[in-house]
């Protein structure tokens, strides 16, 4: 049962990770937006509990950017009781929110209840073709070899196998998976793909990665 928990204030932080650990959660505790970003990506939790206030980065740049390739169960807290802020973090891909202030026996009950939640929802591989993700073990393969990508092209390809079928325009793709805005500069994207596809097709005779001229790219498998 392992938990991140983003929390920038020193002593709700402190209260939190004494009281989960406590209930046999084993928790990581970080006080930025980009902290809680990096070790969500790059260890697996269970739950994750992220502040909305938090410092570099606010939560829900954290909540958009991790729903990239990540479906861990996310609650967010929010210190401000509005409708807007609720619904804004669910559309985000949040699974549920706590008000600021709150007792600690439901966030208790809450996280456990999205624990069982998403055991059930994630589904543990996304599989085009031949092409395979094991999205617990980050782990990717084509038939039976394995195939190793650096963290940018995993989630450039996660993010073209869950939208297969649909073209992914260079902006989309740039801002889902760098988080940036680009006007004309796409060539980030167009290394990018290609580094990709010198890993996962040009090494086998079916191609899965397809260029739609002038616009941008799309995965599927075609007869
Ligand atoms: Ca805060």
């Amino acid at each position: 049962m392992r938990l991140l928990l983003a929390e920038d204030e020193q002593q709700a932080g402190e209260y939190l990770l004494k009281g989960l650990t406590e209930n046999g959660w084993v928790v990581d505790w970080v006080q930025t937006g980009p902290d809680a970003l990096h070790m969500a990506s790059n260890a697996s939790y269970d739950v994750i509990v992220l502040d909305i206030g938090l410092p570099q980065m606010d939560g829900w740049e954290v909540i958009k950017r991790i729903r990239i390739d990540n479906k861990t169960p996310v609650l967010f807290l929010t210190a401000r009781d509005r409708v807007e802020d609720r619904v804004r973090g669910l559309e985000l891909g949040a699974d549920d929110y706590l008000i600021k202030p709150f007792a600690f026996s439901e966030l208790l009950a809450r996280i456990r209840a999205l624990q069982r939640r998403g055991k059930q929802q994630e589904p543990d591989i996304v599989r085009i073709a031949d092409l395979e993700v094991h999205l617990l073990r980050r782990r990717v393969e084509r038939g039976d070899q394995r195939i190793d990508l650096t963290a940018k092209e995993y989630a450039l390809l996660l993010l073209l196998m869950r939208r297969t079928g649909e073209v992914m325009s260079r902006t989309l793709i740039a801002e889902q998976v760098w988080d940036m805005n680009f006007d004309s500069d796409t060539n980030v994207v167009e290394v990018a793909i290609r580094r990709l596809r010198s890993k996962v097709d040009d090494p086998f005779d079916k191609k899965l990665i397809h260029t739609v001229r002038g616009f941008g790219y799309v995965l599927e498998d075609r007869p």
